[in-house]
């Protein structure tokens, strides 16, 4: 029994993490896994989350039951507002929603549901780069994943002309994985227009669009501006009229409730496929039942307190402001530093030009590996930096640690 099962090498992330766990120099900077720390670097409970948690501990008839299969119904119609925009009642009407464990469970579960009932194109089509595990949940599920120009890195840009090319040559109704704001790793997102000529591209070309959004509210501190790109799509405007669009939405990064596992699928339906809903949700839920039966209950209930309750729900947008520009704020100073201080070679200005959690901070895989064993500082091998990793204390030593690695 089981003498074929070779033993794999560590996740590169949890390796790094775990790496880094047992690095005893006390002058070490993790900034490897995409958590947002606060100044001190330490994890950061939400004011917001904290005062959920309070007033949901009091409420009369607090429990631990089991939730249904599709979830917290409280949690999962706000968090289809808030990610749909809760006024367009039209988009609202075409949606299906049910919880999931958090993002990743998501776009698991999407990928479930449409092995089994897409009847488009097997290839999926993941941005080059990406974040690591899409590649492994899709192929896991049997999809013949591909990939479409993102990053250029001659130019720290868009490739777009790459990415519409691509969009124009995937077998039609290809299904294309979008990261809807603070794309993972580059921190580079498409413009307005930019995101008009993809959707014009994906409408032409009869792709499904998958939205994975993990980092609404952490790009720019706005929720509004960072669901951006799903509006275009779902909106009665949207060039997209025939094909459903899925949405994966995960709450680990902008409620920092990471191990919650906090999160919802969303599928929004055209017109003329509304009256399907029913059959789609009671799929949905066999699905969910044969996986995980139900869904964890806490941080839903956490969350819809927080969507629900207007003072919470404004502590929590002012809890998204501090932590979008405390992260800016590090972006800035590190650039700085390289720029002016160290006058490190190359130009640095991508750092501030780029959004959300990550920098791709244009480091080659030995700068990275240098960094890690002769400074302590620790990023991914693409040279991925998380941001909230740096705070006033250690951006110094990190800019330092940089110039040594980029100039010897
Ligand atoms: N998508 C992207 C792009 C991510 O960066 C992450 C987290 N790193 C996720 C999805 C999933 O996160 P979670 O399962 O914790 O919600």
């Amino acid at each position: 029994y089981f003498t074929e099962i070779q033993e794999l090498p560590p996740d590169p992330l949890f390796g790094l993490k775990a790496r880094y766990s047992k690095d005893t120099r006390t002058d070490k900077v993790d900034l490897g896994i995409g958590a947002y720390r606060d100044n001190n670097g330490k994890p950061w409970v939400l004011p917001a989350v904290q005062q959920a948690e309070a007033k949901l501990a009091k409420t009369p008839g607090y429990n631990h039951e089991y939730l249904g299969i599709a979830g917290y119904e409280p949690f999962v119609s706000s968090a289809a507002k808030i990610i749909l925009n809760g006024d367009n009642k039209d988009v609202l009407e075409r949606t299906v929603s049910v919880q999931t464990l958090s993002g990743t469970g998501s776009l698991h579960l999407a990928g479930l549901f449409l092995k089994k009932f897409y009847k488009g194109s097997n290839a999926l089509y993941l941005s080059l780069p990406t974040w690591a595990n899409h590649n492994q949940v899709f192929a896991s599920i049997g999809f013949d994943v591909k990939s479409y120009p993102y990053w250029d890195n001659d130019t720290k840009s868009l490739d777009l002309n790459g990415f519409l090319n691509a969009i124009a040559l995937a077998p039609p109704k290809s299904v294309f994985l979008l990261h809807a704001c603070a794309h993972n790793p580059t921190g580079l997102d498409p413009t307005k227009e930019e995101w008009s000529k993809i959707l014009e591209a994906m409408s032409k070309y009869d792709h499904l669009p998958l939205f994975d959004s993990a980092y609404q509210g952490f790009a720019s501190g706005s929720l509004e501006n960072d669901r951006f790109a799903i509006e275009a799509a779902t909106s009665a405007s949207s060039p997209i009229k025939s094909s459903p669009i899925i949405i994966c939405q995960s709450f680990a990064k902008n409620c920092g409730m990471y191990g919650e596992r906090v999160g919802a699928l969303h599928i929004v339906l055209p017109k003329d496929l509304v009256d399907l809903k029913p059959a789609i949700k009671s799929q949905l839920n066999k699905i969910i039942r044969c996986e995980i039966s139900n869904p964890p209950a806490y941080g839903a209930k956490v969350v819809a307190l927080i969507l629900e309750d207007k003072a919470l729900y404004k502590q929590w947008t002012e809890d998204l402001q501090v932590m979008a520009n405390r992260i800016k704020s590090m972006r800035v100073k590190l650039r700085d530093l390289l720029t002016n201080k160290y006058k490190t070679p190359g130009n640095w200005d991508h750092i501030v030009d780029q959004t959300g959690m990550f920098s791709f901070t244009g480091l080659n895989k030995d700068m990275v590996e240098r960094l890690e064993r002769n400074h302590g500082v620790y990023l991914v091998s693409s040279g991925r930096a998380s941001v909230a990793g740096l705070n006033d204390s250690n951006v110094e030593r990190v800019a330092q640690a940089i110039d040594e690695v980029v100039r010897f």
